[in-house]
């Protein structure tokens, strides 16, 4: 920050920690531009940083309006049928005026002025009948399509946008339901986590650009490599988690080394300028879960595996059972 003569606000630390810390790729990549770019960190770009990223005004604007969308409708609702009910009570009034008009009615021509005014105010009655019945239709459809807007908002909030593939907070809430799911069934629930080898290597050689390229065909690799309950998810920068429901830490290790062998066997090449980009590895490390545990614990032994994965080489798989005691209370 003092290289690039940014001041030391609240906001801009939370910026560039986050940055420093690679835990959100774009706000990275959009600094890596302003610098290679030879921009100044001037107010407005430091401010526009922090709203970009840190703010979650454009999400709030988009569901207040949503939900004042869905008030307005519901208001209208209310109304049509407040009009309607007035006009059935004022044709119920109508109905018993004309029947003492009938009773009441001394020659034939007193008749038909009764039954025509029973006519009149019963096509009037389906008018009203009619028309309520049109805007409550447009107002269902408004109401329908605003459901699939909060739907796409929601899925938009868990998705990782470069990837496509699940976010930390969708990972987040899956681990805890898995969690729950298997501590109510009794079956095993296991965890891979999973960080690219020399990635920054690799994005120091051939540019941040092409590593997203990269990152998005691991995600597919991956996405592909697992099935059915498993859930792969973008942890972080460059890093990616698949959480294994009903899976003990044997088929969390074979599956492991399934995403491990199907990446490190795939042969990078730039289409545009065909340009051999050689291969990608990652380490993995896999653990899993023991009843009644924190979650924070049993990601704690993902990790300590993961680091152990790379400590002896990289590209390969460490499960907790290769753990010392004393690297499963190191914190
Ligand atoms: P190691 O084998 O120890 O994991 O080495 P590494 O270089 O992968 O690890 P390090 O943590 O030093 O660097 C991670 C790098 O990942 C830094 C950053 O350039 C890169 N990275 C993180 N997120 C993204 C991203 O979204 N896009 C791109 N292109 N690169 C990213
Ligand atoms: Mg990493
Ligand atoms: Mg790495």
């Amino acid at each position: 920050m003092v290289k690039h003569a940014v001041p030391a606000s609240p906001n801009n630390f939370l910026v560039w920690y986050t940055h420093v810390a690679g835990r959100e790729p774009d706000l990275s990549r959009m600094i890596s531009i302003l610098i290679d770019n030879n921009q100044d960190f001037t107010e407005a770009v430091n401010t526009d940083l922090y709203f970009k990223f840190f703010s979650l005004e454009e999400q709030d604007q988009a569901l207040h309006e949503t939900t004042t969308r869905i008030e307005t409708e519901l208001q209208h609702i209310l109304r049509y049928v407040g009009d309607a009910g007035e006009g059935a009570a004022e044709y119920g009034r109508s109905l018993a005026s004309v029947k003492g008009d009938i009773l009441g009615a001394k020659d034939v021509e007193g008749l038909k002025n009764a039954v025509t005014k029973v006519i009149a105010d019963t096509r009037k009655m389906e008018e009203i009948n009619l028309t309520l019945e049109s805007k409550l239709a447009q107002s269902t459809d408004e109401i329908g399509q605003l459901r699939e807007d909060l739907e796409d908002m929601r899925r938009e909030a868990l998705t990782d946008a470069l990837t496509g593939m699940a976010n930390r907070k969708l990972f987040d809430m899956e681990l805890r339901r898995h969690a729950r799911d298997a501590m109510e069934s009794g079956e095993n629930l296991s965890l891979l986590m999973i960080d690219i080898d020399h990635f920054k290597t690799f994005n120091d050689t051939y540019g941040h650009q092409t590593g997203d390229e990269v990152l998005k065909l691991l995600a597919s690799t991956m996405t592909k490599a697992v099935k059915g309950e498993d859930i792969p998810a973008r942890y972080g920068g460059e890093e990616f988690a698949v959480i294994l429901p009903s899976t003990d830490l044997d088929g969390a290790v074979h599956v492991a080394e399934h995403v491990r062998d199907r990446i490190s066997t795939k042969k990078l090449v730039n289409r545009a300028t065909n340009q051999n980009l050689g291969r990608i590895t990652v380490s993995v490390g896999a653990a899993t879960f023991e009843f009644g545990e924190p979650l924070s614990d049993l990601i704690r032994r993902a990790d300590q595996a993961l680091y152990k994965a790379k400590a002896i080489g990289r590209n390969r798989v460490v499960s907790q059972a290769d753990l010392k005691n004393g690297e499963l209370t190191f914190s």
